[in-house]
């Protein structure tokens, strides 16, 4: 299952609280970004500098990957291959570049974006977290608007993250439901 939206909209959250709901194994990326304040290496993301990333993605180690915001962001392909392999469901947070070409790569994921209740939300929940500056904020608000119309047209669900609890018990919903055999993704 690939979960993708805007930044702010809730998506780490959504994922951290369905942890309560299911078991499955979240695809930790690799980032050349810096780490906010409270993210582990290795548990949010693996924090890489640029040369890495480019190495790990010319020898073929990445699922997909994308650039976002000045950074390089990329899913290890070899967790993802071993978790399905053993018929975990695994649950990856990405952009949407990203997310269609999980698509591409396993026709049966499901594609569940997370949508903001409005714009001013989105907007609110950026400046909330505290860890985002202002250029960093314009940037994301500003295509923002786009993702979303992107979301509702592409993805298999579109959930708003207007309430928390509500939000991840529906994407639990989305998790547990059955699909078609041989793809756990
Ligand atoms: P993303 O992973 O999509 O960038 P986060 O999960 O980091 O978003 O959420 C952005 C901010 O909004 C965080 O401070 C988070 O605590 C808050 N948040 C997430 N979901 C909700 C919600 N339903 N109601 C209120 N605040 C929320
Ligand atoms: P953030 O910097 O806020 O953690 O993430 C920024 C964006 O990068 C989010 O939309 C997130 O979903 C996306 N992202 C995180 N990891 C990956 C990845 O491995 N691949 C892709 N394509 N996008 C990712």
């Amino acid at each position: 299952m690939v979960v993708s939206g805007p930044s702010g909209a809730g998506k780490s959250s959504v994922v951290a609280g369905l942890a309560r709901h299911a078991a499955f194994h979240f695809s930790v990326s690799m980032t050349t970004r810096p780490a906010r304040a409270g993210e582990e290496d290795g548990v949010d993301y693996h924090f890489v500098s640029r040369a890495e990333f480019l190495a790990a993605r010319d020898a073929g180690e990445l699922l997909e990957w994308a650039e976002y915001s000045s950074h390089l962001y990329g899913t290890p392909r070899a967790p993802v291959e071993r978790r399905l392999a053993a018929g975990s469901d695994v649950v990856l947070d990405v952009e949407l570049l990203g997310a269609e070409q999980v698509k591409a790569a396993y026709p049966e994921a499901r594609l569940v974006f997370i949508a903001p209740p409005s714009p001013a939300v989105l907007e609110a929940r950026l400046r909330g977290r505290g860890d985002t500056g202002d250029e960093q904020i314009a940037r994301r608000l500003a295509v923002a608007a786009s993702q979303i119309e992107e979301g509702r047209e592409r993805f298999d669900h579109f959930v708003v993250n207007d309430d928390l609890g509500r939000a991840i018990a529906e994407v639990a919903g989305i998790l547990a439901a059955p699909q078609s055999p041989g793809n756990t993704a």
